[in-house]
């Protein structure tokens, strides 16, 4: 046993702890747990639980469906509102998917990750990354069913009173704290009833991780104040839809290599590069990063919410926004992904479309100072600006002309992945929407 893994063990003794929820996510991005009494940690650690992976999205066929999970010791945490529970506390663990044979599970998305970071790695460099997930706190009906009635009517930075959901965005931020998370900011969004919290940058793995816990704690806190807390992008039509900005740096021995103070946007060549690569395979990757039909009812003109492949030092009409920072805080965001990604996909498409920017010298171009959504087609023609996917169909067709993306997420999980999404978008086009009916029911 590993010292990480022993000292798990001494926790689970030390906080009475009675189970252990073994988590791990599909290639949808859901989360799935195996939950197991604590003794059966050990044995956990040392050869994983049997899972049957036939049953989980976009895993594997019948016959190869012998799984196991082994729980990574870095992400135990206590469950904070299981802790006064009859009984014991229970605590979670992500886990690994490896398969029969012991092999990491390339299907697996937090594997799937890992493997960018490793070459990543043998370039030199850790990534850092800076999630800022936004999200909306709904009134449920009298039969408890979520409902798109904001839970307040708050505005941008409102304070309480008006901000009605602020005791709940704090018992949040309280249970995230618990769980180790470090919380940078949070604050009412423009919309009613929409919040963002903003978690400190982190190695992109733990990044990813906590993205993934941070959906499960939302949803958990609202749920005991009756509240629906929604990550859907885009759930009323008329406003802002919710965003995942994620702020991204590379560190490498010297430390933030994206930093250069002689330059106008304090970045260095590296972090150019970086940025010319995401540029090149933005609309391979928002398949991935924007992977639902509703997605793309937040990428449109108007609302915040980029539409324009391009960069800018302060536009937030732009994929890049490059904020006023410098030195260890040098860096830039990227405001195209919503919080219905696969945080570990997301991130894993992301980077290696950087990393291929920086093996190939990727040119960026240059920023754009005005707000592109009053650009016409012949202006944005002259700019070189490109658009985004305009809906779920495009993108997959985008993804799988992108080999760079493909290689990223690996053969299996492009492949389920787009199957998966090809569907959805089929499925969707056979709708007929209220929309169409008020328009031309009795029109034609
Ligand atoms: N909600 C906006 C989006 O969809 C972002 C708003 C903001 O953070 N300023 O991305
Ligand atoms: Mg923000
Ligand atoms: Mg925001
Ligand atoms: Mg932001």
């Amino acid at each position: 046993l590993t010292a990480e893994a022993q000292n798990v063990l001494d926790r689970i003794e030390e906080e009475n702890v009675d189970f252990l929820r073994l988590q791990f996510t599909d290639i949808l991005g859901t989360v799935k747990n195996v939950s197991v009494p604590a003794e059966q940690a050990e044995k956990a650690f040392e050869e994983g639980i049997y899972f049957d992976g036939s049953s989980i999205e976009g895993f594997v066929r019948i016959q190869e469906s012998d799984m196991r999970l082994i729980p990574d010791p870095d992400t135990f945490a206590i469950l904070p509102w299981r802790k006064e529970a009859e009984g014991g506390a229970s605590a979670r663990l992500i886990c690994d998917v490896v398969t029969t044979e012991g092999e990491p599970f390339e299907g697996g998305p937090r594997q799937v990750l890992k493997s960018v970071l490793d070459e990543a790695e043998e370039m030199g460099y850790t990534v850092s990354i800076g999630p800022e997930p936004e999200f909306f706190l709904f009134e449920k009906d009298e039969e408890g069913n979520a409902t798109t009635e904001p839970h307040d009517n708050g505005g941008y930075f409102d304070l309480a009173p008006k901000d009605l959901a602020s005791d709940i965005r704090r018992e949040i931020i309280y249970a995230l704290e618990e769980m180790g998370f470090e919380i940078e900011a949070s604050h009412h969004e423009v919309a009613e009833g929409q919040h963002e919290i903003n978690f400190k940058y982190d190695d992109a793995l733990t990044a990813a991780d906590n993205i993934a816990t941070f959906r499960s704690v939302v949803r958990a806190v609202a749920e005991q104040h009756d509240v629906h807390a929604t990550f859907m992008p885009k759930p009323i039509g008329e406003i802002n839809g919710s965003g995942m900005h994620s702020h991204i740096s590379l560190f490498d021995e010297d430390g933030n290599a994206f930093a250069n103070d002689d330059d106008e946007f304090n970045l260095s060549e590296t972090a150019y590069q970086f940025m010319g690569g995401i540029l090149n395979h933005a609309q391979a990757f928002t398949a991935v990063t924007n992977p639902t039909v509703n997605s793309y009812k937040r990428l449109v003109p108007g609302y915040e919410a980029p539409v324009y492949v391009a960069w800018s030092g302060v536009n937030r009409s732009a994929l890049i926004r490059v904020p006023d920072a410098a030195g260890v805080s040098a860096r830039f965001e990227i405001r195209s992904p919503d919080p219905s990604c696969n945080p570990y996909l997301a991130l894993a498409a992301v980077i290696k479309s950087g990393l291929e920017g920086i093996e190939n010298d990727a040119d960026p171009g240059e920023p754009v100072r005005e707000d592109i959504y009053e650009f016409d087609e012949e202006k944005r023609e002259e700019y070189g600006i490109t658009t985004l996917p305009g809906n779920l169909g495009e993108a997959v067709a985008a993804l799988e002309e992108d080999e760079v993306v493909q290689e990223g997420l690996g053969e299996h999980v492009s492949e389920k992945f787009a199957e998966a999404k090809r569907q959805e978008f089929a499925e969707y086009k056979t709708y007929v929407s209220g929309w169409e009916e008020d328009r031309y029911l009795e029109k034609f």
